[in-house]
C-alpha cells in the first residue's frame, strides 16, 4: 500500500495510491487527520483499526498537489550522519567533519544520531530555499527515511522490523559552513525548507527497503547512486540504537544517511545553486523533485 497527502479542491486530503501509482483515492479520515496527512491514517492501523473507508473518487495523480506524505511530523525527524562507508570518507576528507580528528576516524563504530525540526519539511516539487546571506554552502542528500509503525522503548534489534510501518524518500538539505562551524549539526540541518519529503509512504509489506537502490541527479547528471544494502548500521541497528533511551511513537521518522556524491566530496565542492533541481529516486517507493531557488 502507498499513502500520500495532497492539495486538491482548496483542500489537503490523505489517499491511497494505486497499485501504478497513477492514481490517487481519498480516505475518510476527518479535517483533523488530513493535516497529519498518512499519519492519520497509520495511527489508525497502529491500533488495530480497519482502514479509513474511501472518501471520494480516484482521480489521476496529475490533477493532484502532492504534499510531503508527513506535512509536518509530530516531532523531530531522526537522522543519521555517515551511515555509507564511502560517503563518510568524502566527508571526512572535505574537512567539514568536525566528528573525526583524522582519515582514519572516518567511518564510526556507532551510529552518529542528529534531528531536523519538523518545520522544515516541504512537498514534492517546492522550491528549496537559499538562504541567501547566511550560508552559501548549501548541499544535498538523498536519503531512504524509515517510517514508525508500533511504537516502543528498549526494541532489540532481532524484532526491530516488526516496527517498521514503511518507507519514503527525504533530502537531508544542509548548510555545510553551519554543521561545521557550530559542530552540532541541528542548526545546519534545519534552515526553512531543508527537509523535502515524499512522494509517498510505501508500506513494508510491499517493499523491503534492506535492499533498494537510492539515486541523485542534480540538473540531470547523475550524483549519488548506492543501495541500502550498503549502509553501515542497518535499518535494525537504528531502531534498536534510537529506541534504547527514547520510547518510539508511531509516525517517527528515521532518516538513514546518505551515499557518497554530495556536493562536498567534490573538489572544488558543487553547492546547489539558484535554478537547480535535485531528483531523488528510491526504487519501490518513487521520485522526489525539488527546484532551488
Ligand atoms: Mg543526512
Amino acid at each position: 500500500m502507498k499513502l500520500a497527502a495532497y492539495w486538491w479542491g482548496g483542500k489537503r486530503h490523505v489517499g491511497r495510491l494505486s497499485e501504478d501509482s497513477s492514481e490517487v483515492t481519498p480516505l475518510a479520515v476527518g479535517d483533523a487527520g488530513q493535516a497529519l496527512g498518512a499519519l492519520a491514517v497509520i495511527d489508525l492501523l497502529v491500533q488495530g483499526k480497519s482502514m479509513p473507508p474511501n472518501a471520494g473518487a480516484r482521480l489521476p495523480l496529475s490533477a493532484v498537489k502532492l504534499d510531503a506524505p508527513f506535512p509536518r511530523p509530530r516531532r523531530n525527524i531522526f537522522c543519521v550522519g555517515k551511515n555509507y562507508r564511502e560517503h563518510a570518507k568524502e566527508f571526512t576528507a572535505s574537512g567539514f567533519d568536525t566528528s573525526a580528528p583524522t582519515p582514519a576516524d572516518a567511518v564510526p563504530d556507532v551510529p552518529i544520531i542528529f534531528s531536523k525540526v519538523p518545520d522544515c519539511v516541504i512537498a514534492p516539487g517546492a522550491a528549496i530555499r537559499l538562504p541567501t546571506g547566511v550560508s552559501e554552502a548549501i548541499d544535498y542528500e538523498a536519503e531512504l527515511a524509515v517510517v514508525i509503525g508500533r511504537g516502543g522503548r528498549g526494541i532489540r534489534a532481532a524484532r526491530a522490523m516488526e516496527h517498521v510501518w514503511g518507507y519514503t524518500i527525504v533530502n537531508d538539505v544542509t548548510a555545510r559552513d553551519w554543521q561545521h562551524r557550530h559542530k552540532q549539526w541541528l542548526m545546519g540541518k534545519s534552515f526553512d525548507t531543508f527537509c523535502p519529503m515524499g512522494p509517498c509512504v510505501v508500506d513494508a509489506n510491499e517493499l523491503d527497503a534492506r535492499d533498494t537502490r537510492v539515486r541523485c541527479w542534480v540538473n540531470g547528471e547523475l550524483r549519488q547512486d548506492a543501495r541500502t544494502t550498503d549502509l553501515i548500521f542497518d535499518i535494525a541497528t537504528l531502531i534498536e540504537t534510537i529506541s534504547a533511551g527514547i520510547t518510539l511513537l508511531p509516525g517517527d521518522l528515521i532518516a538513514t544517511g546518505t551515499p557518497a556524491g554530495v556536493g562536498i566530496g567534490f573538489t572544488p565542492p558543487r553547492y546547489l545553486q539558484r535554478g537547480d533541481s535535485v531528483k531523488i529516486e528510491i526504487d519501490g517507493i518513487g521520485v522526489l523533485e525539488n527546484p532551488v531557488e
